[in-house]
């Protein structure tokens, strides 16, 4: 055994490399780390000696999910979800902690939480230091919505006794990102059908304006063409959902550079509900038709897009959607390493983790290892052969 003054580097040969930056794999490449980051990034030779030899294996960053609800499970059972609105602290906790398990089991290493009604996420988070054993969670605290409209379960109603700006800012003391609902849900009952925006213009303006006063990034749930075209106004970081937003915001956000987190996985869902009727499975395909067309047409117009499940949602599970997510990403014509860069580097500086997420020279060494070339490689997802984590096996 050799001491040195030095952290010691180590290698790991991987038969392909998908780095997250979205380009073509590479073929039989070197990692070489130190002190839990990728000193560099080489072509294989024998002299190399790995000590892990990964050669008939992929490599490819650890998976990042930017939208998630911790407090909720993806179960199908109405009374179990209903059941879920009405737990006791404790149970929320051991909730999330499951959630956590199922995310850290299916290659995931970061979350980021769209908020929960009593801001337990955040709570829960704030109690357990990011170690580079564990998983990262991003946490809103409770969202903010409009009093009447829709966002009761995952927020709190803005009050309106005093100005937008100090009304959230206990959100902007504590969380790590500002979540504001701009929009109803998609209508499973009529394809297409929008209602009214929730805040105004202003209401909108002077929270975003805070947050970023602050240091917190806005992601807003918004879905159809007022809505997203008031968050994009505002200046927020990022559009959650997007259904039915339309060409125009589309071509605004890959100009302001706004990332896009479509949510596919949820509607999907929606449209083999068992609980729902024929017509109203059939509107939940046909809207999930249309954002698979809208992601390619994102994608042709170089709108940055970021993988989020809305795990907790009806129908998605916590770790297991981010596959199913990335299966509808390459569906709507991304190529296998543009969707993985979805959930790895567009989602680390999402996350405002510009150190994670992309398997390059500087960065942090966080990755996972499926069996076999990445021709198939969203399938192979499903078993996580290794996975590291700064520097560190964390399995097998
Ligand atoms: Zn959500």
């Amino acid at each position: 055994m050799t001491t040195s003054h030095h952290a010691e580097s180590k290698r790991v040969r991987a038969g392909w490399l998908v780095d997250g930056r979205g380009g073509p794999a590479l073929k039989d490449v070197c990692l070489v780390l130190r002190a839990g980051q990728i000193l560099a990034v080489e072509p294989y030779r024998d002299d190399h000696r790995p000590i892990v030899d990964l050669s008939q294996a992929t490599v490819l960053p650890a998976l990042m999910d930017a939208h998630v609800h911790l407090v909720f499970s993806g179960t199908e059972d109405v009374q179990a979800r209903k059941a879920q609105l009405t737990f006791a602290p404790e149970q929320v906790r051991a909730a999330i902690r499951t959630h956590l398990q199922a995310h850290w089991q299916c290659g995931v290493a970061a979350v980021r939480d769209g908020g929960d009604r009593h801001g337990i996420t955040l709570a829960f988070r704030q109690g357990n230091s990011d170690t580079a054993a564990a998983l990262t969670v991003k946490a809103a605290g409770p969202a903010w919505h409009l009093q009447g409209r829709y966002g009761a379960m995952i927020g709190r109603a803005l009050p309106t006794d005093r100005p937008p700006a100090q009304a959230i800012a206990s959100s902007l003391a504590a969380g790590d990102h500002l979540k504001l609902i701009q929009s109803g849900l998609n209508s499973i009952d009529q394809f297409g059908h929008q209602g009214p925006p929730l805040f105004s213009q202003d209401q909108l303006q002077a929270m975003v304006a805070a947050a970023h006063a602050a240091g917190r990034p806005v992601m807003v749930h918004a879905n159809g063409e007022s809505a997203v075209r008031m968050a994009l106004a505002a200046g927020c970081d990022s559009i959650e959902h997007g259904y039915f937003m339309g060409p125009e915001n589309l071509r605004r956000m890959a100009e302001m550079g706004i990332v896009w987190v479509p949510t596919l996985i949820p509607m999907a869902a929606l449209s083999q509900a068992e609980g729902l009727t024929v017509a109203q499975r059939d509107v939940a395909r046909r809207t999930t038709e249309h954002q698979l067309a809208q992601v390619r047409q994102a994608q042709a117009l170089g709108v940055v897009m970021a993988l989020g499940t809305d795990a907790g949602s009806q129908g998605v599970d916590h770790g297991a959607a981010v596959r199913r997510e990335l299966q509808l990403l390459v569906m709507a014509g991304l190529r296998m390493e543009a969707a993985i860069a979805c959930a790895t580097g567009h989602a680390a500086r999402l996350l405002g983790m510009v150190e994670r997420g992309e398997l390059v020279t500087g960065r942090r060494a966080d990755f996972i290892a499926v069996n076999g070339p990445p021709e198939n490689l969203v399938e192979a997802l499903g078993t996580i052969e290794a996975m590291c984590i700064a520097g560190r096996w964390v399995r097998p």
